[in-house]
């Protein structure tokens, strides 16, 4: 485990544990408030991500930022996103459960380090391997789950939004009851 931010994004830029560093640009550690309330989690970089060192970036990026911003919410103020792998996989390919093991240490040293109260799992593959293996994202987005001290929610992937935009008032939804839940915690209702 990580004592310090600085150590952990030096090591982990560095990091060679799996595969995915022989094709990578960038190591993708993060971005964000290393003392935000919230962390997203995405799967792994995807191209406009590896070129430019930063989760989320591209298109789906772009609709992420618009759907935090209608709830106050800001990737650089008082948010972190991160992804389970922190390399790209070529073709954007879902990351492989090996490369997941391999990579899940430098989330549970981030994690450890914000120690936020909501953790939001975007996409199938981020929400499978932190909440539930056979979580059924269609049905099961916007659920809040209980872990350990965080509370746990997955939400649509921004891509497959932009896929099928019919999808996009109910990825909205999840953001307003992220929201809510956060005022409820901070008032300290729950
Ligand atoms: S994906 Fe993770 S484990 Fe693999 S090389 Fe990159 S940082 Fe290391």
């Amino acid at each position: 485990m990580y004592r310090t931010w600085e150590e952990l994004y030096s090591e982990c830029k560095a990091c060679q544990k799996c595969e995915l560093c022989k094709t990578r640009t960038n190591v993708v550690v993060g971005v964000g408030n290393p003392n935000a309330d919230i962390m997203f989690i995405g799967e792994g970089p995807g191209e406009n991500e590896d070129l430019q060192g930063e989760p989320f970036v591209g298109r789906a990026g772009k609709l992420l930022d618009k759907m935090l911003a209608a709830v106050d919410l800001d990737r650089n103020e008082n948010i972190y996103i991160a992804n389970i792998v922190k390399c790209r996989p070529p073709q954007n390919r879902d990351p492989k459960p090996e490369e997941q093991e391999m990579c899940i240490g430098w989330l549970r040293s981030q994690v450890k380090l914000i120690n936020p109260k909501i953790i939001v799992c975007l996409g199938r593959i981020a929400a499978a391997k932190l909440i539930k293996p056979d979580i059924k994202i269609t049905k099961e987005h916007g659920m809040w789950f209980k872990k350990g001290n965080f509370e746990m929610m997955a939400m649509l992937h921004p891509a497959a939004v932009l896929r099928d935009p019919r999808k996009k008032p109910e990825a909205f939804d999840d953001f307003l009851k992220l929201r809510d839940r956060l005022e409820e915690l901070n008032k300290g209702e729950v």
